[in-house]
C-alpha cells in the first residue's frame, strides 16, 4: 500500500495529497454510515495489484482474450468461496456494483413493461427497486409496499393483498434502511401464490447472513443479489446468486448484456474478502456488529431519542430526529461538527424533501471493524444524544475532543 503511494506522490502530488487527507479523515473521525466498512490490507493490496491491467471478457475457461490463465484462477476462487459462504448453486462475481447486479437480474428475467413490486424508497427500499429516478422505474411498471404506520414494520398481509391486486412478475425484497429482520419465506410464499419471481437484494445484510445472524434468503428466492462492500467487508462491487437453471441467462445478462470486461482486480479483492468471510473471526466480528447496534439503540432510547420501529435487529438504526425538533440535514451537520459521520435519511411517512429528511441512519460495521465494543457504544450514545438534544448554537468542542480521543484509541488497522 505505502510503496504504491510513493509512486503516486511522485507522479501526481495532488491526488497523493487527497488520498492522505482521506486517510486522516477516516482515522480521525468515527464513521457511522451503515453502508460503509473498512477493508483489510489484504483486500486493498489485491485491488491495487496488476490484476487491474488485464482484459478478461467472458468467464473462467471461456474468455475472449488470451493470457487469462491467472484470471481464471482468481475468478474461480471467488466463485467457489462465494458458493461455500451462501450455499448457492450458481454465482456471478462480475457485477461492478449492487445496482449492476440488480439490473442484470431484471434483464435476465423480465421484459420491458413487466410489473415489479418492491419496497418504497422512503420506507427503507433502494433506488434500484423501482424508483422513477432509476432505470428500474422507467423500464417496468412498479408498485411499492412499505411499513405499517403503527409498528413501522413490513406487514406480510398487506404485501399479500398488494401482490394479489397487482399480479407482479417479480417481487423485489430487501432494503437500505430497514432495521428489522425480513421474512424471506413469507415473501416467497406470497410469490408462489401469485406466480411471481422473487429477487432478494441483501446488499446491507450480506455479512450478517454469511454469519447466520440473519435468516438466509437462499432457498426462498429465485435470485439473490448483493454488494460486497457493506457488512460483507469486501471491495466495492456486487454479485448474484441463483439456482443452476438460471445460470446461462444470468451469465449472458451480466456479460455481454450489461457490462464489458470484468474488473479483475476487484474480483481478486472479492476472492480475498470471501476467504476472510469463511473464518471464525469474521463470525465473531458480525456478532459484535449486531451487539453494538443493539446496545447503541438501547442507550439512545434510554436518553430520550425515538428510533424508527423502536430498535434494531441488525447492524443499523434509524433515528427520528424530527421527534427531537431537528431535521435530518441539521442532525447530520451537528454530528459532523463533533467528528461523527452519518447520513440523513427519510423515515416512513416522511414529510420533508429527501435533501432535508426527518431522520438519520446509523450503522456499526465500520466502528466495529476498528474495534469499538459495547462500552464505547455507551459513550457514543452519550455524545450522539447530547449533540442531538442540545440547544441551537451549542459548543461542539468538548464532544469533538471525546470522539477524536476514541478514534485515536481505536485506529483503523492496516494504514
Ligand atoms: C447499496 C445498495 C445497493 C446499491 O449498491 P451500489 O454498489 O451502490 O450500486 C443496492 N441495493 C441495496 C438494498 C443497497 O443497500
Amino acid at each position: 500500500m505505502d510503496d504504491q503511494l510513493n509512486a503516486v506522490k511522485t507522479v501526481d502530488p495532488a491526488v497523493y495529497e487527497a488520498i492522505r487527507q482521506e486517510e486522516a479523515r477516516q482515522q480521525g473521525h468515527l464513521e457511522l454510515i451503515a453502508s460503509e466498512n473498512w477493508t483489510s490490507l489484504a483486500v486493498r493490496q489485491a485491488v491495487g495489484s496488476v490484476m487491474t491491467d488485464k482484459y478478461a471478457e467472458g468467464y473462467p475457461g471461456r474468455r475472449y482474450y488470451g493470457g487469462c490463465e491467472y484470471m481464471d484462477v482468481v475468478e474461480s476462487l471467488a466463485q467457489q468461496r462465494l458458493k461455500e459462504i451462501f450455499h448457492a448453486e450458481y454465482v456471478n462475481v462480475q457485477p461492478h456494483s449492487g445496482a449492476s447486479a440488480n439490473t442484470a437480474v431484471y434483464f435476465a428475467a423480465l421484459k420491458h413493461g413487466d410489473r415489479i413490486l418492491g419496497m418504497d424508497l422512503s420506507h427503507g427500499g433502494h433506488l434500484t427497486h423501482g424508483s422513477p429516478a432509476n432505470l428500474s422505474g422507467k423500464f417496468y411498471e412498479v408498485r411499492h409496499y412499505g411499513v405499517e404506520r403503527e409498528s413501522e414494520r413490513i406487514d406480510m398481509e398487506t404485501v399479500r393483498h398488494l401482490a394479489k391486486e397487482f399480479q407482479p412478475h417479480m417481487i423485489v425484497v430487501g432494503a437500505s434502511a430497514y432495521p428489522r429482520v425480513i421474512d424471506f419465506p413469507a415473501f416467497y410464499q406470497i410469490a408462489q401464490e401469485v406466480g411471481a419471481l422473487v429477487m432478494v437484494d441483501m446488499a446491507h445484510i450480506a455479512g450478517l447472513v454469511a454469519a447466520d445472524l440473519h435468516p438466509t434468503p437462499v432457498g426462498f428466492a429465485d435470485f439473490v443479489t448483493s454488494t460486497t462492500h457493506k457488512t460483507l467487508r469486501g471491495p466495492r462491487g456486487g454479485f448474484i446468486l441463483s439456482g443452476a437453471d438460471w445460470g446461462p441467462k444470468l451469465d449472458k445478462s451480466v456479460f455481454p448484456g450489461l457490462q464489458g470486461g470484468p474488473l479483475m482486480n476487484i474480483i481478486a479483492g472479492k476472492a480475498v474478502a470471501f476467504s476472510e468471510a469463511l473464518t471464525l473471526n469474521f463470525r465473531a466480528y458480525q456478532a459484535q456488529v449486531v451487539d453494538n447496534a443493539r446496545v447503541l439503540a438501547e442507550e439512545l432510547i434510554g436518553r430520550g431519542l425515538r428510533l424508527v420501529s423502536g430498535g434494531t435487529d441488525n447492524h443499523l438504526l434509524l433515528i427520528d430526529v424530527k421527534h427531537s425538533g431537528l431535521t435530518g440535514k441539521v442532525a447530520q451537520e451537528r454530528l459532523s461538527s463533533v467528528g461523527i459521520t452519518v447520513n440523513k435519511n427519510t423515515i416512513p411517512f416522511e414529510t420533508e424533501k429527501p435533501t432535508v429528511a426527518s431522520g438519520i441512519r446509523l450503522g456499526t460495521p465500520q466502528v466495529t471493524t476498528r474495534g469499538l465494543g459495547k462500552e464505547q457504544m455507551t459513550e457514543l450514545a452519550e455524545v450522539v444524544s447530547a449533540v442531538l438534544l442540545a440547544p441551537n448554537g451549542f459548543d461542539p468542542s468538548a464532544y469533538l475532543q471525546r470522539i477524536e480521543a476514541l478514534a485515536r484509541e481505536f485506529p483503523l488497522p492496516g494504514i
